[in-house]
């Protein structure tokens, strides 16, 4: 099995290498990553440059470095390396809980496998300093691979991981209101600057990912691609649908 490796904190993040060495087990493995941080980016595609893919040294692992996204890392490793079998994105440093899924570019990577047609997983934990830190979560990161890689019911997965897990948990996403708050600060040139903020306002609920985490369980959610609201299309087509146009009715 073909696995590539990838992320959003960049090459060099000590999470990215505990994660080949997690999925080193399994398959093959090749890692092509930003080659500076690229965390919050979601799912951007570098359109109006060139991109360029550099080697990198990573462990014992094969290792590319690319000035893009962590979704154009995919793309383009996938064009690379030919026929990948699936692609495992992070570990991040820093969980992506809830809406952060609208943000993260770890998850990104993960989708943009989903796009191509192959398998994605996503991997988050508490953001440490040092791969050291990553290595108690290694046999945990192996057990999420052994129970989804290859399994075509899941071709998309954000996995959670808390910082000394005591199980696994199939959780869904926390979708209560959070905080985009913007924060004022002053830069040292004198001038004023922003921080914006992302931190949930409600309290969690049973059975979610950020439920998950919170009680010690490493967290995974099965996701998906399609957007679209089926409860709200059907109401639409059975309100709409099979009328003639009324003419009279206002616009706008
Ligand atoms: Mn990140």
């Amino acid at each position: 099995m073909r696995i590539l490796v990838s992320n959003d904190d960049g090459i060099f993040s000590p999470g990215l290498l505990a994660l080949a060495r997690a999925a080193s087990e399994f398959g093959e493995v090749r890692i092509v990553a930003p080659d500076v941080e690229q965390s919050s980016m979601g799912h951007a595609i570098t359109h109006s440059r060139p991109l360029v893919c550099r080697s990198a040294d990573v462990g014992d692992f094969e290792a590319y470095r690319v000035n893009g996204t962590p979704a154009d890392c995919v793309a383009l490793g996938m064009y690379r390396w030919g026929e990948v079998d699936a692609v495992v994105s992070g570990i991040n440093l820093g969980l992506n809980l809830g809406n952060s899924t609208w943000h993260s570019g770890t998850l990104a990577a993960a989708k943009q496998a989903v796009l191509l047609n192959r398998q994605g997983i996503a991997f988050s934990a508490p953001s440490f300093d040092h791969h050291e830190s990553y290595e108690p979560l290694v046999p945990f990161v192996a057990e999420v691979l052994d129970r989804l890689l290859g399994d075509e019911g899941f071709p998309l997965v954000n996995v959670n991981l808390p910082a000394e897990p005591r199980g696994l948990r199939w959780t869904r996403q926390s979708v209560r209101h959070y905080a985009g708050a913007v924060v004022p600060g002053e830069h040292p040139a004198g001038h004023e600057h922003f921080w914006f903020v992302v931190k949930p306002v409600e309290e969690v609920e049973e059975g979610s990912d950020r439920w998950a985490v919170e009680e010690g369980y490493v967290s995974m959610t099965p996701l998906r691609l399609d957007l679209t609201d089926v409860d709200a299309l059907r109401r639409a087509r059975a309100s709409f649908e099979g009328r003639p146009p009324d003419r009279d009715a206002p616009r706008g």
